[in-house]
């Protein structure tokens, strides 16, 4: 063996995955990818995405648990849990006590939120105040078409849901921006504070009505459109759930089309392979769960998120159905027998800002799905970190299902850095990992990813449920 070769036997080297897939291999990607977008342009809000789950969950034979009392092995079942977060399970044959296989990926990405009293009038236009959701980056948001998504209850107590601006006639939406000629105070300001918050208010009307005794004309105009249109009142905003999100639709992109470009694919991107690994699982030893929450954005916080007791629950009722009956004890023994990978993005690296990742440890769009044994910020704050057992049998079951996957950081040390769900899990005492697809442009109105590693990350979830810890 000639030194090189001993060199290259010694060392750790990644791989661009287009560069080590087979052509069947592409050819399966590109279908992955073709059905990922139409998800990604009918799933832009978490409820949607819950929609989605179900309507894929069904085809593939999968029951709502509510409605069965008993589950043998090859039983598939879901639960929702307020529209906005799912369980998915295919029970196994091994004793369930043994543990279960848990993917979790997040469906809520970063957005403008209606305010509670959103509708105003100034110059005689119409407009809606927002609160914006998840970490934005304030300035990407102006400019671009937008739509609205979300449930209002009518004047008869009806829940509407509202899609405005996704269909090719539909109407868009917009926040306005600064003319350049006009911007001099504007653009020498640090960039956080270029478009504030409170200045997020996106354009919905500027039509009056000739009504000689009202003051606010267009916003007349505009509550005699809603109350028409959808039977609401102003005072319907209040309990209302309404998200603006970019109208953009998924598209693919480069001149190889080796990207996808899309609004929410963090964490979407992980969801969707996530659906798609556990939709293939038929006859699994240990039983397999796909959960997708809400509110990761914010913390993971309230009913619908990953620190609600909502999967504890659906895994009681799941152990019950299949053995009668669930004591603390049998819970207590399958929670810290089971294994959870945390379907994750990461950050890829970007040719434009260079100097934010450290080479020999960031991800890199293409190189495959990326296993992070933590991430955090500040000195690893806020994170599970995976045990050394964990990860390198994790890692080893990639490797032998021919899954090319990569590790990294988010970022440089003190650059800054960011959660996920992994902690909430691993303080239930599981056993989790993070583990995702890198993206460019994370959390802005069009994220970009490889499709080699969106077809790693299903390839990844696949494995994890055919595996055993
Ligand atoms: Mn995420
Ligand atoms: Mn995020």
């Amino acid at each position: 063996m000639t030194d090189k070769e001993l060199m290259e036997e010694l060392s750790y080297k990644r791989n661009n995955a287009y560069l080590k897939m087979t052509e069947s291999e592409k050819k399966e990607m590109n279908e992955l990818c073709d059905g990922y977008r139409v998800f990604l342009n009918s799933g832009k809000t978490e409820r949607e995405c819950v929609k989605e789950a179900v309507k894929m969950a069904k085809a593939s034979g999968f029951l709502e648990l509510d409605s069965v009392d008993s589950l043998k092995p090859g039983d598939k079942v879901y639960k929702i849990n307020r529209e906005k977060n799912i369980f998915m399970a295919v029970i196994g044959t091994d004793d369930i006590c043994n543990g279960v296989n848990i993917a979790g990926a997040h469906i809520d990405s970063p957005r403008l939120d209606l305010k509670q009293n959103p509708l105003y009038e100034s110059m005689d236009m119409a407009l809606l105040k927002t609160h914006y959701y998840g970490g934005i980056k304030k300035y990407q948001w102006p400019t671009v078409p937008l739509a609205i998504h979300g449930v209002i209850y009518d004047t008869d107590g009806n829940k509407r849901e509202i899609v405005i601006g996704e269909k090719e006639d539909d109407p868009v939406f917009v926040i306005t921006d600064l003319l350049p000629h006009l911007a001099k105070d504007q653009m020498s300001k640090k960039m956080i504070d270029g478009v504030e918050g409170e200045n997020l208010n996106v354009l919905i009307g500027g039509m009056p009505i000739d009504a000689e005794e009202v003051n606010e004309k267009v916003k007349f105009s505009i509550l005699k459109l809603l109350n028409q249109r959808y039977g609401i009142t102003e005072k319907s905003f209040i309990s209302a759930e309404i998200e603006i999100v970019p109208a953009q639709k998924a598209k693919n992109v480069g001149l190889d089309e080796s990207f996808v470009g899309a609004y929410g694919q963090d964490d979407r991107v992980c969801a969707y392979t996530t659906l798609r690994g556990i939709l293939d699982v038929d006859m699994p030893k240990t039983t397999s769960i796909a959960i997708l929450v809400d509110k990761e954005e914010i913390g993971s916080c309230g009913n619908t998120g990953a620190q609600s007791a909502f999967m504890m629950m659906a895994i009681t009722e799941l152990i019950e159905k299949v053995n009668g009956k669930c004591s603390l004890t049998d819970l207590n023994r399958t929670i810290s027998a089971s294994a959870c990978m945390s379907s994750d993005v990461s950050a890829a690296s970007d040719p434009n800002f260079p100097s934010v990742t450290e080479a020999n440890n960031a991800c890199y769009a293409g190189y495959g799905v990326a296993l992070m044994k933590y991430t955090g910020a500040r000195g690893k704050s806020e994170t599970s970190d995976a045990n050394a057992e964990f990860v390198y049998s994790i890692g080893k079951v990639m490797d032998e299902n021919g899954v090319i996957w990569q590790t990294g950081e988010l970022g440089k040390v003190d650059q800054g850095g960011g959660g996920t769900i992994a902690q909430y899990v691993a303080n239930l005492n599981m056993n989790v990992i993070d583990c995702g697809v890198p993206v460019l442009s994370m959390h802005s109105p069009f994220e970009v990813v490889a499709k080699s590693d969106v077809y790693m990350a299903y390839r990844a979830y696949k494995a994890f449920y055919a595996a055993s810890f």
